[in-house]
């Protein structure tokens, strides 16, 4: 068994973010992060913080809006547009989630979709869908580049992913499409699950389920990718998926912590780049 090692890789893309941030900064264009925080959610507040490391460390300026709980939509909307007028911005970050008397929605369609560094705009869901992606959603656009740094084949591949939601599932089945893989999506409703994931040559899991997965859905020798994020009873960090029951059946592997997470972010760095590129 190998493990994907996702904080290796993760700093390797930061470095590369770092490199074309100082060559766009030397031809007169600083990239540029907004961060929007709505509410003193502490999770997110962490998120926040990292977020503004990251791009330290990336040469990535950034710009960062700490609104009260009680910031109403309008004021949001009004902060968004302004942000979308200012051409030295190029990525427009709202941290989720949102406080509830704000449409979430709302606030997705408002962002200029080539400021979309989350990759949530209808326009650029629907250019994943057609096979065009630019600005991708980063937690499943970081699962790419873990498969690809580690030499994972996909093309003709048999891939299952568990999960549909809109940030994760759904973009990570119609990116592996785009890499040529032969993509299952598996949901609540999906009949004998364990017969579905033993097919797969790659398995994506982000069903939200504390080591859902054990070693009964998985296929000797198979690349398990392990979204999750969890804690468990002994507050100890650990994925969708049961690894040391995994561990002796799977070619390679993700951890949690230190796979999928770390990529996040180093995603968001690689869209703001693109963003600015672009510009
Ligand atoms: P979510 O919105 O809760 O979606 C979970 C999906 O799993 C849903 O599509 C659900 O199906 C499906 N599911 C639930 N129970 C199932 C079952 N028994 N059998 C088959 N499918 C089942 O979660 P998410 O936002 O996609 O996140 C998934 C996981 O990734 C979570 O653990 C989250 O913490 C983690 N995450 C990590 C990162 C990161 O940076 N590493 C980023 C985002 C999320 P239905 O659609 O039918 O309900």
């Amino acid at each position: 068994m190998e493990l994907i090692d996702g904080k290796k890789i993760s700093a390797e893309i930061k470095d590369e973010c770092k490199e074309k941030a100082l060559r766009l900064i030397r031809s007169g264009k600083e990239p540029c992060l907004a961060v929007i925080l709505v509410g003193n959610d502490p999770a997110s507040s962490i998120y926040v913080n990292n977020k503004k490391k990251a791009c330290e460390y990336c040469n990535i300026k950034s710009l960062s809006y700490e609104l009260d709980e009680n910031t109403t939509e309008k004021e949001l909307l009004d902060l968004i547009e302004k942000l979308n007028n200012d051409p030295s911005v190029d990525g427009i970050l709202v941290q989720l989630p949102l406080p509830k008397h704000i449409d979430e929605d709302k606030v997705f369609a408002a962002i200029d979709p080539l400021k979309d560094v989350d990759g949530f705009h209808i326009k650029n869901v629907g250019a994943l869908c057609i096979g065009k992606p630019v600005l991708v959603s980063c937690t499943p656009a970081g699962v790419i580049e873990l498969l690809k740094r580690s030499n994972v084949e996909i093309s003709g591949k048999r891939c299952v992913v568990i999960g549909r939601s809109n940030i994760v599932g759904k973009p990570m089945a119609l990116l592996m499409l785009s890499e040529n893989a032969t993509v299952t999506i598996c949901h609540s409703r999906t009949k004998d699950l364990e017969a579905v994931c033993k097919e797969a040559d790659i398995l994506i899991v982000a069903i939200g389920k504390p080591r859902f997965i054990d070693s009964k859905y998985v296929k000797d020798g198979a690349v398990v990718i392990d979204v999750g994020i969890h804690r468990d009873e002994n507050n100890k960090i650990c994925g969708d998926v049961n690894f040391d029951d995994v561990k002796e059946k799977v070619s390679k592997i993700t951890p949690v912590p230190g796979g999928v997470g770390p990529m996040t972010i180093a995603m968001l760095m690689s869209n703001v780049i693109t963003a600015c590129e672009r510009k």
